[in-house]
């Protein structure tokens, strides 16, 4: 892998570091989470077999995902669950994904992306929730720009990723239906929230040539799109896997 462009720790010491009993209080987690008999670092070379016996293929999300520790991102008591294949509660009603729809989002999104043109690619998240995506696409690509609306959840991201010293990954507080036009044009866009549509701002803010991809209510459910933006006017769309994502909401909160 390329990346991660950080001039500290790379992500992988980070975690690392994060399954070796840091004083009392991480001590108690891995007592607490059955972590002490499993350790979180072979429970993730489990996930990541796990995903690719599902099908998942991009050698890079398999590797940033092996890099980067879920267990971090979720709550203490939920940490023994953190390598299964499951949505789990980050607090505030809110979930984090699925590690099967991380990958396959993030593989969806990158395909047909040259390792050079991903190493320089400018990517945007929508729905930062607990910061796992956003530091998982942050492994791959040039730089994330990741909102939410929630400030304690922003805020909580902010907390989970501080250890990691991304510094090609930032956390904004904000609506994400408006985009971020201020460090537009996009290759990349992920939303994590399930829109009505997608946004007029998203697809603006996206180069020509770039991809977004968005859980989009469909029906009684919702449905995965992939958008293409094929020339400076024109923006083709697949519809791909049924979903399950919590609502993109307006405003902050
Ligand atoms: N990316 C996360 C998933 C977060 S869940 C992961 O790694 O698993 C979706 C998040 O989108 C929630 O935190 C929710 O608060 C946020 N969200 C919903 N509507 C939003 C909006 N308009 N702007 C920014 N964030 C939004």
């Amino acid at each position: 892998m390329n990346s991660p462009k950080t001039p500290g720790a790379s992500a992988e010491q980070l975690a690392n570091r994060a399954v070796q009993p840091r004083g009392p209080a991480m001590a108690k987690r891995l007592v607490d989470a059955g972590l002490a008999t499993m350790a979180p670092d072979r429970a993730r070379v489990r996930m990541v077999e796990g995903l690719r016996s599902m099908g998942v293929r991009d050698a890079q999300v398999l590797e940033a995902m092996q890099t980067v520790p879920r267990h971090v991102f979720v709550e203490d008591g939920l940490a023994s669950r953190a390598y299964e294949d499951s949505a789990l509660p980050i607090g505030f009603g809110q979930t984090i994904s699925k590690p099967s729809t991380v990958a396959r989002m993030l593989e969806l999104v990158l395909e047909g992306m040259s390792p050079e043109r991903r190493s320089a690619a400018h990517g945007l998240e929508i729905g930062t929730g607990c910061g796992y995506q956003a530091a998982v696409l942050a492994q791959m690509i040039g730089d994330v720009v990741s909102i939410e609306r929630l400030r304690e959840l922003h805020e909580q991201a902010r907390s989970n990723l501080r250890p990691f010293r991304q510094p090609n990954l930032r956390l904004v507080y904000g609506d994400g239906r408006l985009g971020a036009q201020s460090a537009a044009p996009f290759d990349v866009v992920v939303v994590a929230a399930a829109a009505d549509a997608i946004a007029d701002p998203w697809l603006l803010q996206l180069k020509v040539g770039g991809r977004l991809i968005a859980p989009v209510k469909f029906g009684q459910g919702q449905v995965l799109q992939l958008v293409e933006r094929s020339a400076q006017d024109q923006w083709q769309l697949t519809s791909l896997d049924a979903v399950r994502f919590v609502p993109l909401k307006a405003g902050t909160r």
